[in-house]
């Protein structure tokens, strides 16, 4: 019978349980009613109350029942509308200008997010401090990691935020060179913590063509590796607000790159352990997969593997190196075979109302990831494409691929 007091639940329960609604189809009423103590019937759907402890253990039960799990949510996330459809921006708040803010850990303080200070027509003239290899003997390919001065102007940016870069030249129709974004690799702060620097990781763009079978540089990424400390450097944005770090300490931050997609993780852990900020104290859960070819290429790896020395219960570090390590099936080992080795406790993590997914790199990366999502919900009945979207409509699963 209709319930009207779903989102009544207590979220918080006087033992300090989480109680979670899961949304099942297929499932018949008599099962459902009859083993737990809040289900809720609707066209089709059942909604059924779960205390956190208890979330896998219920979503076996439902997946040996033949029910499909297609939505949960935190019970007092998203209060539902009046025909018991969850409404689809329940939970956001209004800001001023009309627009949605982030739901829950993303909305535990307001700091204006800066965007497009300098335009194309007027960019920020910044010069290379420094420029330093961070593939080393034996790897592939060049990337380097670049600091710029930027104290003469107003350009500031936050962690997961791009700038745009416009090279110097022209372009063989001799008009100027359009603008590349490049994911920001340092802290709000800048690598010297002076509030003065930004710093990018940039690869060489390098291929053969395709007609003539010639080495082919590209523009950007070359004029930007090639740069000298003293050169300028036209800059503009700063741009993107879907990969911003959520300002909850306690989340749990799971980050997954190839590459140069390492950048704006590199932002947030150095923000997250290597900054003293007296407005953030990082005390949840950070987790890399870092995929790339080779062993020397594994970027900023020493720093990485320090801070995993140091704080080894707040940050985990996981390796796919493609042309070195083997997967289960004796194929080579990608970021992919990763998430699917540990799919059951990603699965798990990503069930948490505070946990955030990023993945930033490589386009194609995605595919195998939601491979291995897939694979271990689809073991508790739910359907990762629908259990994803709404994870997205979260501001939870964010995704950065080029
Ligand atoms: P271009 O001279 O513009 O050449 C690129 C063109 O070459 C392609 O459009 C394609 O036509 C062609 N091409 C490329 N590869 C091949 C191939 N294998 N075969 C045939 N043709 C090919 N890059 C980084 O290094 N670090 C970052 O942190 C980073 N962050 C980014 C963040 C965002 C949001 C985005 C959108 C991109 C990011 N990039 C990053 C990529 C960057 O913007 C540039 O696209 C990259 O550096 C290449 O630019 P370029 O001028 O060197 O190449």
């Amino acid at each position: 019978m209709y319930s009207p007091s779903i989102s009544g639940v207590a979220a918080n329960s006087e033992s300090g349980s989480r109680i979670f609604v899961y949304e099942v189809e297929g499932m018949r009423q008599s099962e459902a009613t009859d083993q737990t103590s809040n289900p809720i019937r609707r066209s089709g759907s059942v909604f059924i109350s779960v205390p956190y402890e208890r979330m896998n253990q219920e979503m076996r039960r439902i997946a040996r029942m033949g029910g499909k799990i297609v939505s949960i949510r935190p019970s007092n996330s998203a209060p539902e509308t009046n025909n018991g459809k969850v409404a689809p921006e329940a939970g956001l708040q209004s800001q001023k200008s009309g627009e949605k803010t982030k739901p829950m850990t993303q909305a535990k303080e307001k700091v204006q997010v800066p965007v497009n200070l300098y335009k194309p027509a007027n960019p920020y003239i910044g010069k290379c401090i420094s420029t330093e290899e961070l593939v080393r003997e034996g790897g592939e390919g060049t990337v380097r990691h670049v600091k710029f001065d930027i104290s003469g102007g107003k350009l500031h940016y936050l962690e997961g935020q791009s700038i745009g870069i416009i090279p110097d030249g022209t372009d063989k129709n001799g008009k100027p060179h359009k603008i590349r974004l490049y994911s920001i690799a340092s802290t709000r702060h800048g690598d010297d913590v002076d509030d003065k620097t930004v710093s990018l990781c940039v690869r060489r763009l390098e291929y053969k063509s395709p007609e003539t079978g010639e080495k082919v540089f590209g523009v950007c990424s070359t004029f930007l590796t090639g740069l000298e400390p003293g050169d300028d450097v036209k800059i503009t944005g700063p741009v993107g607000k879907e990969m911003l770090l959520p300002d909850d300490e306690e989340a749990t931050v799971i980050m997954m790159a190839t590459g140069t997609g390492i950048a704006p993780f590199r932002a947030y852990l150095w923000r997250m352990f290597k900054e003293n900020n007296p407005d953030y104290k990082f005390k949840g859960l950070a987790w890399l997969f870092f995929g790339v070819a080779y062993t020397p290429n594994i970027l900023y790896k020493e720093e990485l593997e320090q801070l995993q020395q140091e704080f080894p219960d707040n940050f985990r570090l996981t390796y796919a190196i493609s042309r070195e390590q083997k997967n289960v099936d004796g194929g080579k080992m990608y970021i992919q075979n990763r998430i699917q080795e540990n799919a059951d406790q990603l699965w798990e993590l990503v069930q948490k109302p505070n946990t955030h997914t990023y993945i930033c790199g490589l386009k194609g990366m995605e595919g195998g990831i939601d491979e291995g999502m897939s694979a271990a919900s689809s073991k508790y009945g739910v359907d990762w494409a629908g259990y994803q979207k709404q994870l997205k409509k979260e501001h939870r699963w964010h995704v950065e691929t080029y």
